[in-house]
């Protein structure tokens, strides 16, 4: 066996012990599953054997599917298949006749859990690393191995229901709580007492197969607890995801239909909700996305190969406002020594304050001690002393966002690195090969763009100029892994990627306003689609300035080429007439008062709605496929290159919904072929900036979607 080794003890204990080869974790896969049930035959099949121990040689118990595995390509058949295999494995452990203990290390989460829920007793230490959970719900799928039915026969419905669909881990003391396992007596091991109580000769039966343990659930809704609890938490569901996540109803309703039949029966119907979840679109697109390409990213897959890493000790940033603040935070909790410089002493010394205030924040949640945030505040050196960046292996400008304030800062800080260092700029418009003219070495500037607030955004484009270097990309790659955050390559253009996509998104919001849609119907719609935030919102977040400022500047440079973008005439009108700027200034598309905000009454005044409007399908679908068609655009373009790239940076860097997988996995799902019939009816009613190129008209043509 590859994965699971077996040990018989003389007093005819046997330990099962998981320890999945090539891997640090175990993981569940078909070849698992077939491993385990011929364990199980030779354990049961041996007189021998009077009890089991189920154990794990790693850090963890074990960490659920192999998601590799799970993001192929499922039919319903094979996707029930694999299911029951497994879940049959597990209901031959707890029916085989002899009792099975787990003994539980660190995590066991997914389809790990629910082997320990398929034993009959689970022993393990109160240690921090100790964690257990059902995260299913969190990549659109449920738990298919017994899960579903064992947690609320154990728990009952609504606590089971709280952890399926939160997704949550817990700790060992919650779980002792809940019932679901016990921690021994100090000076006794979790193995100690597994073997003691299979020693003390205990019944291997589950509470759900004693005789009458069926007969209080069979009333179903008729049951007033039932009813009340499930319309309650259909009811929530719907609100919370919008019937955008097939997962959170298969869950209401393998738990619910399940609590009604027999144990073999329910695991049956879970099996099937399983089936449906695994092979749909959405479990098949988060999966993708958000848990394999994100780790591809993360482990820095797309770095140039064949150059040796770059290390930072030390390293620059200039601007100690709110975002070189927050970079200089990431990079000293990674162990980094900052120099942070502004113009003046006060503003070099807000930034550090800043990043006090933050640290404090983690400390008052245990996130930290009080030594570690000392000493990450210790490496940050806030200065106007520019020679004070000598020896730093890199420098990240973020100073205002004006070319000829970053001309000066680039030229200053270029004299005091040496011929190695990268210099990093995170404006958020300015070309960078434009910028890169300033230093004395053009192949050793990239552009970083980070996201606000950088200690919560995962995201960071990377904007490669002409002339920025393979070894360039490879070195700055390296800074964001250092950082822990999550790269994707953009080249050099007009709002590189993420800015594109996010403007296509509140230009069309606002446009929307323009032709007679109530604003309360383009907001909820875009929030039924699955954005974060309606695009009026949104504006009002970002200030009404900042798209009427980049569309002035893109006027200044594109002359005639300039097409004034659709929605603008509503910015302008909103900024002159109403002096309206967004949230920042009080007034915006929305008002803001101290019981919160609501949207501006005499909006309806100004941009009078017409009696005849689209559904709030039709408008979520236009505002999700504006954006897709502009991450299209930037395919053809060049701009992005690996379609995993347009998928990541639209999830983590603006809220396009997670169910869609991305930008791209969005047009697959769609399916190219009516993505094109769909931008053409949209150009037809509403403008050609919905006009489908060429390029795509021919990939839909010969049924080349962007992800094979
Ligand atoms: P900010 O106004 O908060 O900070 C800018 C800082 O630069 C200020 O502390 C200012 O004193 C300092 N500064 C200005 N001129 C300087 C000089 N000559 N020398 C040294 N320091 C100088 O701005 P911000 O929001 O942190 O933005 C900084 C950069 O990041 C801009 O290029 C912006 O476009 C970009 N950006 C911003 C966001 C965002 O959401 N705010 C997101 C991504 C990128």
């Amino acid at each position: 066996m590859t994965h699971i080794k077996t040990d018989r003890t003389s007093g005819g204990i046997a330990v099962l012990t998981l320890d999945h080869a090539n891997s640090s974790t175990n993981l569940i896969s078909p070849e698992w599953a077939v491993e385990f049930s011929d364990a199980l035959d030779g354990l049961f099949a041996d007189d021998a054997v009077k009890g089991i121990v189920i154990t794990s040689a790693k850090d963890g118990f074990m960490a659920g599917a192999d998601l590799d595995f799970m993001s192929r390509a499922f039919t319903t058949k094979e996707a029930l298949e694999f299911s029951r295999s497994v879940s049959n494995a597990f209901r031959r452990l707890e029916t085989g006749g002899k009792p099975v203990a787990a003994v539980l290390v660190g995590a066991a989460l997914g389809g790990g859990f629910e082997l320990a829920l398929a034993c009959h007793r689970r022993f393990f230490s109160d240690d921090p690393a100790v964690q257990f959970g059902l995260p299913e719900v969190n990549v659109g799928l449920l738990p298919g191995a017994g899960g579903t039915q064992r947690l609320q026969r154990l728990l009952g419905a609504e606590k089971a229901l709280d952890l399926l669909l939160g997704g949550r881990s817990m700790t060992a003391a919650e779980a002792v709580e809940l019932g679901i396992g016990e921690t021994p007596a100090p000076g006794v091991t979790p193995l100690e007492a597994a073997f003691a109580w299979l020693a003390s000769g205990p019944e291997p039966l589950q509470p759900w197969d004693r005789k009458g343990n069926m007969a209080r659930h069979k009333l179903g809704l008729l049951d007033h607890s039932n009813a009340a609890l499930f319309s309650m938490m259909t009811a929530k569901v719907a609100a919370r995801t919008h019937h955008n996540y097939p997962a959170q109803p298969a869950i209401l309703s393998a738990v619910f239909e399940g609590m009604q039949l027999h144990f073999d029966k329910a695991l049956e119907v879970e099996s099937k909700y399983f089936a449906r979840l695994l092979s749909g679109d959405v479990a098949q697109n988060i999966v993708r996305t958000v848990f394999v390409n994100r780790r591809r990213a993360q482990n820095l897959a797309a770095r140039p190969k064949g150059v040796a890493k770059m290390s930072f000790g030390k390293i620059g940033i200039l601007g100690a406002g709110m975002m070189g603040a927050g970079i200089a935070y990431s990079a000293a909790r990674a162990g980094s020594k900052v120099v942070l410089i502004d113009r003046n002493e006060d503003a070099a010394n807000a930034g550090k304050e800043h990043v006090r205030g933050l640290l404090d924040k983690l400390v008052q949640r245990d996130r930290t001690s009080n030594e570690e945030a000392a000493a990450i505040l210790d490496r940050i050196l806030p200065t106007t002393d520019y020679t004070s960046l000598q020896g730093a292996n890199l420098v990240v400008e973020a100073v205002f966002e004006d070319s000829a304030v970053k001309a000066d800062v680039i030229k200053v800080a270029a004299a005091q690195l040496s011929a190695e260092a990268v210099f990093a700029s995170n404006t958020s418009t300015l070309p960078i090969t434009g910028l890169a003219e300033n230093s004395t070495r053009p192949e050793r500037f990239i552009g970083l763009h980070f996201f606000s607030p950088v200690e919560r955004m995962p995201l960071v484009e990377m904007i490669i100029g002409k002339r920025t270097s393979q070894e360039t990309i490879a070195h700055a790659m390296d800074f964001v892994g250092h950082l822990r955050k999550l790269p994707i390559l953009v080249k050099d253009s007009r709002g590189f990627y993420t800015s594109r996509v996010f403007l296509s998104y509140v230009n069309e919001g606002v446009a929307m306003l323009d032709e007679g849609i109530p604003a309360a119907l383009i907001e909820n719609a875009a929030r039924f689609a699955g954005m974060p935030t309606g695009p009026l919102a949104v504006t009002d977040e970002v200030s009404l300035d900042l798209p009427v400022m980049i569309a002035q500047q893109a006027k200044a440079d594109l002359g005639e080429n300039y097409r004034e973008p659709c929605g603008y005439g509503v910015m302008t009108r909103m900024i002159s007439e109403f002096d309206r700027h967004g949230r920042k200034y009080g007034a915006g598309f929305y008002e803001y008062g101290s019981g919160g905000k609501r949207l501006w009454p005499e909006l309806a005044s100004h941009f009078p709605s017409d009696s005849r409007y689209p559904s709030s399908q039709e408008i979520g679908e236009r505002l999700l496929h504006v954006q897709a068609l502009e991450a299209v655009r930037c395919v053809e373009e060049g701009v992005i290159e690996d379609p995993r790239d347009a998928d990541l940076g639209s999830i983590f860097g603006i809220g396009f919904p997670t169910y869609t997988g991305g930008t791209l996995s969005y047009v697959d799902t769609v399916g190219i072929g009516k993505f094109v019939e769909r931008c053409e009816a949209l150009e037809k009613a509403v403008g050609e900036r919905f006009k489908a190129s060429d390029w795509l008209k021919q990939r839909a043509a010969e049924g080349l979607s962007f992800h094979g």
